[in-house]
């Protein structure tokens, strides 16, 4: 195992928000807020890791159906299938969680770090290869990864790297080029990892919360996997649940679950709720929807990295998503026109509808929307635009009283994050 700048300073970032399980935990089993799951305990909960070949792998993976948990949901099988067998080819696991809202790939590498390395070491042997790379933003997942590699005989070959922390920094294709020595932002062309990755060769890449999927079904099997979630997509899954909901923090779910379940909503209830985290929604109706990546992707929210937000009723809605605005324009890595200079206008139009400004400066924005939608080189302004234009669908009320009287009378809760962990 070998271990790169990782610096040695505690902040207030390091302190885990609470980790809880509806159901019986599976990634989560063994942790707690304050409790690491350790090599001894991690073999008494799950069992030892049994080699598995690359066919068994890959008709498992299509066998749960098992979706990449980062953003794009992307079936991991059919990645798996593009990879060649070569010793050249690289392992990537992305621990680079950007989204200042988001704690759960953070929640995994602090507290069940032997899950992810199961997954990394199946996915790693299956294609022949010992190079795996863990990528990580934060001192303190990088301190409990480093422990893990030293606490088994497995990880020699790992290496654990910690990169940039802006939010665009946390894109795959951007952890990929500052690992091969350019800036860490996405590059301008798409091109996937599996045809030019980690040192320009094929690269399998997904995030933490993936490989410890991938981890717990070579342990369990694809049959005792599908024992818990939805028929359409089996097992468990973690979100981040931010804000005036029941049970803040982390939590383990089965796929399938209903929404309002999770934020104990009453039929009907029609306050706002993001899914998605700030690529995603803004949506008043709940009572249809589930956690299920395929779902919420085709009602038109999306789940993305995992996180659901409600604003309670005292707080104004309006001004967190101006803020949130104002940080995903600041994020743009500058390298396409219509992001980085449209990305600020949209920001300047939202405070300005929370100011209270009249029709015209909401049409502007409105153009500035249909500019940017659809021009980057990553998903960064399709994302923005997303969150944007759904909170103005969606908070049409609010967005009212700010027009007519310059408030909604509303405090500032400062209740979505906006400051990048360490
Ligand atoms: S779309 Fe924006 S964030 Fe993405 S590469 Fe282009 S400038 Fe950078």
């Amino acid at each position: 195992m070998t271990m790169t700048d990782v610096p040695r300073i505690a902040t207030d970032h390091d302190r885990l928000p609470p980790v809880l399980a509806f159901g019986a935990p599976r990634i989560l089993a063994g942790a707690a807020q304050d409790r690491r799951v350790d090599l001894a305990a991690h073999r008494t909960l799950h069992g030892a890791l049994v080699p598995r070949s690359r066919g068994w792998l890959s008709s498992s993976l299509a066998q749960v159906r098992m979706k990449g948990r980062g953003g794009a949901a992307f079936p991991v099988s059919i990645k798996l299938d593009a990879m060649p067998n070569a010793r050249s080819a690289s392992v990537l696991v992305n621990g680079s969680e950007s989204e200042p809202a988001s704690w759960k790939d953070r929640v995994i590498m602090r507290q069940c770090p032997h899950l992810i390395l199961d997954g990394a070491l199946t996915i790693a042997q299956a294609l022949r290869t010992k190079r795996i790379t863990i990528a990580v933003h934060d001192a303190a997942s990088a301190r409990s990864l480093e422990q893990a590699c030293r606490e088994r005989s497995d990880a020699s070959s790992v290496t654990i790297s910690i990169t940039g922390n802006a939010f665009v920094g946390g894109e795959i294709r951007a952890v990929i080029n500052g690992l091969n020595g350019g800036r860490a932002l996405p590059g301008g062309r798409r091109v996937l990892p599996t045809v030019d990755g980690i040192d320009h060769k094929a690269t399998f890449a997904s995030n933490v919360e993936t490989f410890a999927q991938i981890g717990l079904l070579a342990l369990l099997g694809a049959t005792e996997y599908a024992r818990v979630g939805s028929t359409n997509e089996p097992g468990t899954t973690l979100v981040t649940m931010v804000g005036d909901v029941p049970f803040p923090g982390v939590i383990e779910v089965p796929i399938g679950i209903p929404i309002a379940s999770l934020l104990q909503s009453p039929p009907g209830d029609r306050r706002a709720v993001l899914i998605g985290g700030y690529h995603g929604t803004w949506v008043d109706h709940i009572d249809h929807l589930v956690v299920e990546r395929d779902a919420l992707r085709i009602a038109g929210a999306p789940l993305n990295a995992g996180v659901i937000a409600r604003i309670s009723a005292d707080h104004c809605a309006l001004v967190e998503v101006a803020r949130v605005t104002s940080l995903l324009a600041s994020e743009s890595a500058g390298q396409c026109g219509p992001c980085f200079f449209g990305l600020p206008a949209i920001a300047r139009g939202v405070q300005s509808m929370v100011e209270g400004a009249g029709s015209e400066p909401m049409s502007r924005m409105v153009r500035h929307l249909d500019t940017v939608s659809g021009r980057g080189a990553c998903a960064h302004p399709d994302g923005s635009v997303q969150f944007v234009r759904s909170a103005m669908l969606t908070l049409d009320a609010e967005l009212r009283q700010h027009t007519e009287h310059g408030t909604c009378g509303r405090i500032d809760g400062h209740v979505l994050p906006v400051v990048a962990a360490a």
